[in-house]
């Protein structure tokens, strides 16, 4: 981006349509691809429109790329004079782009600029955010495509810290051997990725403490998750954001009024703003609502690092006289903490009352023998919406539907509580491991999940 190109990171898990239609849409015309990814490259090349260079980084297969202009990353490297001239650049010119993942729809593009990067990281990096500094080593797990993970490495480099980057290798045992081999001090991914490794590291007893701060986000991070972490000296804090908002735009820092006994509370909210961004919680009827933590509209955002577009695509249904709407359901309190409930594509509706699946899913996963559990809306005759719980046990375990509605019983309001029960090998995820609760539905819908009903 410093010498005036925009960098726009591929997502390698979208189908091949929607990857040839993002490069061609952004009009990429120099694509630097790691040689394991080749195969992927190939399947698309002739939709490809706009491309005129192939940048190889690593050994591999090249024969589909014959007869195209392609350069051996290291070689170019090697070939680097002294002596280039950074050129003088608009702060306001695009640095970087990212589109969404597509859920609905043809993915979006997103352009920060260098001007919004900088703001991004300067604001995370500070002491109410990641307090990062030249003595943290920093573990970057979210891939790169995803909602500008790129955010994480700047940080990283504004504060002067080392940078570890496990390329395609996300399972739990090699980041466990990584964080045991390297010792990061600060590490961000997603619920699931921090699920894995926490089962791995109880089996496999792997110390992870060398980590003061771990920034979790993408989806809700379920309380039980913070708590079995806290047990092994590594401490979550939770982080809200999406590719539209850079991505950092709430952090669940506790304030300074938090004591030892609320500590995981304050954490187990999505976040409080950042300084920086502006917040809003706005009902369908189009009324701002008032901070009081119980107040339900959907969460609106404006800032210098947050969109306030698309790239070359007419959607202005998706913001507001610059105010981005970000499609979440949620209320925000006092403080500033925002406490999201469910996105408003995954809302359930119970007799015309909402029943936040996010609290759902938390309350469930809080039982020792659930690795997992998604719930999700299906139709129902009396209440038009009910939640079905589809839940992954864990290893060996049998628990019943009944035994988990009384562990829910003092959790949760009573006419939350599901009849519908579906055990499942696994959780049905996103090309980024969030739940894809689209899939669960539509295999309810089909007839393809197999669903015990307890009387209400
Ligand atoms: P998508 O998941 O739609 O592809 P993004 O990858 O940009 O889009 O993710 C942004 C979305 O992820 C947010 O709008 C929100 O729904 C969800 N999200 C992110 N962080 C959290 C969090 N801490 N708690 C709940 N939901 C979150």
């Amino acid at each position: 981006p410093s010498t005036g190109r925009v960098l726009h990171t591929l997502n390698i898990r979208l189908f091949p349509e929607q990857l040839a239609f993002v490069v061609n849409h952004g009009e990429d015309e120099v694509v630097v691809v790691d040689a394991s990814v080749l195969p992927l490259l190939a399947a698309v090349l002739d939709q490809l429109t706009t491309v005129k260079h192939f940048v190889v980084y690593g050994e591999g297969d090249l024969s589909a790329l014959e007869g195209r202009s392609v350069h051996a990353y290291e070689e170019l490297l090697a070939a680097e004079q002294p002596g280039y001239e950074w050129p003088e650049l608009d702060e306001r010119a695009a640095a970087a782009m990212c589109y969404t993942s597509g859920t609905t729809g043809d993915p979006k593009g997103v352009v920060y600029s260098h001007r919004s990067t900088w703001l991004h990281s300067l604001v995370a990096a500070s002491g109410n955010g990641f307090a990062m500094t030249d003595r943290d080593k920093v573990l970057a797990v979210v891939p790169m495509f995803h909602a500008n993970a790129w955010g994480l490495p700047y940080i990283a480099w504004a504060a002067g810290a080392d940078l570890l980057m496990p390329a395609r290798f996300l399972q739990a045992e090699p980041l466990a051997k990584v964080i045991q081999n390297e010792k990061p001090t600060f590490a961000g991914a997603v619920p699931t990725i921090w699920n894995d490794l926490l089962s791995y590291a109880r089996k496999n007893g792997t110390d992870l403490s060398s980590m003061r701060f771990v920034v979790c986000g993408g989806a809700a991070v379920p309380r039980s998750l913070i708590e079995a972490y806290d047990e092994l000296g590594v401490r979550i804090v939770q982080g809200w954001g999406m590719t539209e908002t850079s991505p950092l735009a709430a952090l669940s820092n506790p304030p300074k009024q938090a004591t030892a006994a609320d500590d995981v509370t304050w954490r187990a909210r999505t976040g409080r703003v950042m300084l920086g961004v502006q917040m809003r919680v706005v009902d369908d009827s189009g009324t701002v609502q008032p901070w009081d933590g119980t107040s339900v509209g959907e969460v609106q955002v404006r800032g210098p690092w947050i969109t306030g577009e698309y790239y070359r695509v007419d959607a202005a249904d998706r913001f507001d006289d610059g105010w981005l709407r970000t499609g979440d359901v949620a209320s925000v309190d006092r403080k500033g903490f925002v406490q999201i409930t469910d996105r408003a594509k995954d809302v359930i509706k119970s007799g015309g009352e909402w029943i936040s699946s996010v609290d759902l899913e938390n309350a469930l996963m809080a039982h020792p023998e659930v690795h997992e559990a998604a719930v999700v809306s299906v139709p129902d005759a009396r209440w038009d919406e009910r939640p079905l719980a589809c839940v992954v046990r864990t290893p060996g375990s049998d628990v019943t539907p009944e035994q988990l509605r009384d562990h829910l019983l003092p959790l949760i309001a009573k006419w939350w509580m599901p009849e519908r029960w579906s055990f499942i090998e696994e959780v049905p995820k996103t090309s980024v491991g969030k739940f894809d609760k689209k899939v669960l539905r539509k295999r309810h819908a089909e007839g393809d999940l197999q669903v015990e009903q307890l009387a209400p």
